[in-house]
């Protein structure tokens, strides 16, 4: 006979964790027992030593399957003589704990949806401690049913049962709940609905006949439409006002996703994994969807059903549904039933409502596949509040404020980096709200006072007015730049301190010397970087208004780089209003509102522009996909670039490159080789530049970040150029390479900068 002291830590509470461990001791005829504090799970054990060493070995292998276990430690202690094992109350102290996010329903809990003998049968809410909402539902820590939104619905007696049994699946799952105690669905039409009609079944009809449905999911309002609908995906685009951007489809299972993209092995484990997010893939050449879904585009962004009310609808419709945040476009996604009825009234037909409140907002999280590995391009739904391990232990609480675009924040509590959903774009005032509400959410849940806060360095984005106002006087405020916290975020998710070169391409950042930057290639450390290459700058002639119409990149690189050759693209600047054109030019020569760029993004914007492909962009980046869906990169060759000595650095001048691509285009080349062509000319300029700084400063590690990394094409063509040179190479996992994984980098250049490490 041994005893044993053990703690637990990691996402260990809200999981089942507590009936697991005592399933796990009546197994090995344990006693003890075991209880939850604020900081982990304890438990006293004692028994023969073989069946503790066992119990030991399954509570690391067989932990459920929403736990994630970050450490365990366990001590010899004398034996006290427990006659059982129990689950003791829960110590509640000061601290913090991680909470799960919200996961897919388990398959259990489906097949139960799905049988008509059980008592949960076509029952929406259905959930269990595997599966169901969890941080969307929570106002408060510790977790339980009195700090959700669930604390209205009192439990009747079946559940409660349930809910009292540690051998139950449901024992202390704190969103239980079923057709006599818990929410319900109605649905709201125009036109009178039977009150006795199934809501599923009459939203499903509605749908059929290319109506315009707002659900009310887990995260928020979902505006769902008929994907196969060309009039409906129409309707739906100019209603909301989504002009361009692709809309996410929701299936309703894996040969759904099969009949409409190609997918590999590794898509489908994201695709079905507890998080469910929507996963890009390469769309089939058949796939029978509206034209209106990705205008333009290669790919899909598919998803599965992951409540049961989708997979209740999804099961009765029997087709794909465009699935999309429900709000106008540019603003965060409704969550109440009088907000979406004030908001979405105008958008959709009807609502499919329920009685469970939502707390958090959360967008759905979307995914793709780069050079064979998962990486979030949004992270929220699913994975949004599970913090990033940091490779230091910090003594002062850190609040990242986040860029502009594509907004995160982030906290620092100790070793963990709480990243906060994706927020959206910092435009208006609803997202700013939303950010304010997030962000005192997250420090009250993670108990964070910061004591650093880190900003932008662009002195106009309202986070930067946030991390000026943050009312925290004593706080050190640290200025961070764009591109150094994109490469730091990477070099931060790998645990690198080391210097490396780091590859930022993207579109726009605030650069230290008051221009705009995007196209850097920088020698990184955590504390400070240096900017060793860039791209040759053009000017964006109009600001703003030239990334709207590319063509104005096109023709300011021409004027700018390619001097005095412009009868050369006499037949480009034909296709230009004549009256615009001289308007440009004039502006042109007097520099009037033309903000010098060295962005990756316009250069991009301008090659779209130069192939004839996109003259008008409808959102920040269309030119750029677009260019990536009909490049065909299976040639071999690459267009001539130079690359210039400035100072201790380079600037790399694709004057010669964009020369070349319109002799092509002139001599009748197919723009799709063209586009191929140029992405690997990207790819050669990058790796020579990173040989000449592996020279000089004997650094072999690259780290690429930056929102030209979603490109899958240019990723695997620069991974490979760069892993044909020799070089080692980081890139992003689990944070968005595209602005959403910036707080992160922030965070950690603030931290080095205060600490000096
Ligand atoms: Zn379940
Ligand atoms: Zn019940
Ligand atoms: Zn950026």
């Amino acid at each position: 006979m041994r005893a044993l002291s053990i703690r637990v830590r990691g996402i260990v509470q809200g999981v089942g964790f507590r009936p697991f461990v005592f399933q796990l001791a009546e197994r090995y005829k344990l006693a003890g027992w075991v209880r939850n504090t604020n900081q982990q799970v304890e438990i006293e054990v004692e028994g023969g030593g073989v069946s503790l060493d066992n119990f030991l070995r399954d509570l690391r292998e067989r932990a459920p399957p929403l736990a994630r276990i970050d450490e365990i430690e366990a001590d010899a202690r004398p034996l006290s003589g427990y006659g059982s094992f129990e689950i003791l109350e829960s110590q509640v102290g000061e601290g913090w704990q991680s909470i799960p996010p919200d996961a897919a329903t388990c398959a259990e809990c489906l097949a139960e949806v799905f049988d008509a003998s059980e008592r949960r049968h076509g029952y929406a809410f259905t959930n269990c401690t595997h599966c169901g909402p969890r941080f969307t539902i929570i106002d408060s820590l510790p977790y339980d049913r009195d700090r959700t939104t669930m604390r209205c619905f009192p439990m009747c007696e079946d559940c409660h049962r349930e809910y009292e049994d540690p051998r139950d699946r449901r024992f202390h799952a704190q969103p239980i709940a079923c057709p006599t105690c818990g929410p319900h669905l109605w649905l709201e039409t125009e036109a009178n609905v039977s009150a006795e009609e199934d809501p599923i079944v009459a939203c499903a009809a509605l749908l059929v006949l290319g109506k315009i449905v707002a659900i009310k999911g887990l995260g928020g309002f979902q505006l769902a439409c008929d994907g196969a609908n060309d009039e409906a995906v129409a309707r739906l685009r100019s209603q909301k006002r989504r002009y361009g951007k692709p809309f996410g489809l929701m299936v309703p299972d894996i040969d759904w996703v099969r009949r409409l993209c190609e997918v590999s092995e590794v898509e489908e484990r994201s695709l079905a994994s507890r998080e469910r997010p929507i996963v890009l893939l390469k769309r089939r050449a058949d796939a029978r969807i509206a034209a209106e879904v990705a205008p333009g585009l290669d790919t899909l962004g598919l998803m599965l059903p992951y409540t049961p009310l989708h997979h209740l609808l999804l099961q009765t419709f029997g087709g794909p549904l465009v699935m999309t945040s429900g709000n106008l476009s540019e603003e965060p996604i409704a969550i109440g039933n009088r907000e979406a009825r004030k908001r979405l009234s105008g958008i959709a037909d009807a609502f499919l409502f329920h009685n469970r409140d939502i707390y958090a907002r959360y967008d759905d999280s979307v995914v793709r596949s780069l050079a064979g590995t998962p990486v979030s391009l949004r992270r929220a739904r699913g994975y949004a509040p599970v913090p990033v391990d940091l490779p230091f232990d910090s003594r002062q609480d850190i609040l990242a404020c986040g860029p502009h675009q594509k907004n995160t924040f982030c906290l620092v509590k100790g070793s963990k980096a709480y990243i906060s959903q994706h927020i959206g774009d910092l435009d208006n005032l609803e997202t700013l709200e939303h950010y304010k509400r997030s962000l005192e959410l997250y420090q009250r849940l993670f108990k964070v006072e910061p004591q650093i806060i880190a900003h932008d360095m662009h002195p106009d984005y309202l986070s930067t007015h946030v991390a000026h106002e943050f009312p925290a006087p004593t706080a050190l405020r640290v200025v961070v730049q764009h591109h150094h916290a994109h490469v730091v975020s990477v070099m931060a998710e790998h645990g690198v301190r080391e210097p490396v070169i780091g590859v930022a391409y993207d579109g726009t950042g605030y650069g230290t010397d008051g221009t705009i930057w995007g196209g850097e290639i920088l020698l990184c450390e955590w504390r400070s970087f240096q900017r060793l290459a860039h791209l040759r700058q053009a000017p964006m002639i109009g600001g703003e208004a030239a990334i709207r119409k590319p063509y104005r990149m096109a023709a300011a690189y021409i004027w700018s780089l390619c001097q005095a050759s412009e009868a050369e693209f006499s037949s480009f600047f034909a296709t230009l209003p004549l009256g615009e054109r001289i308007i440009l030019r004039r502006q042109f020569d007097t520099g009037l509102n033309s903000p010098l760029t060295s962005s990756c993004g316009r250069l991009f914007d301008a090659a779209a522009a130069l192939l004839g492909l996109r003259q008008e962009a409808l959102y920040e980046g269309q030119p750029a996909v677009e260019l990536e869906a009909i490049a065909d990169a299976d040639t071999d060759y690459v267009y001539p670039y130079d690359i210039l000595r400035e100072g201790d650095g380079w600037v790399i001048d694709p004057a010669a490159t964009l020369r070349a691509m319109w002799c092509e285009v002139r001599a009748g080349r197919p723009i799709s080789q063209i586009a191929g062509v140029f992405h690997k000319t990207i790819a050669a300029f990058t790796v020579a530049v990173c040989r000449n700084i592996r020279d000089k400063h004997g650094i072999n590690r690259v780290a690429l970040s930056g929102g030209c990394f979603q490109n899958a094409l240019l990723t695997r063509l620069i991974l490979a150029d760069l892993l044909e040179s020799g070089f080692e190479t980081l890139t992003h996992r689990l944070v968005p390479p595209n602005d959403g994984g910036i707080s992160l980098g922030q965070a950690v250049v603030a931290y080095a900068i205060a600490t000096g490490g």
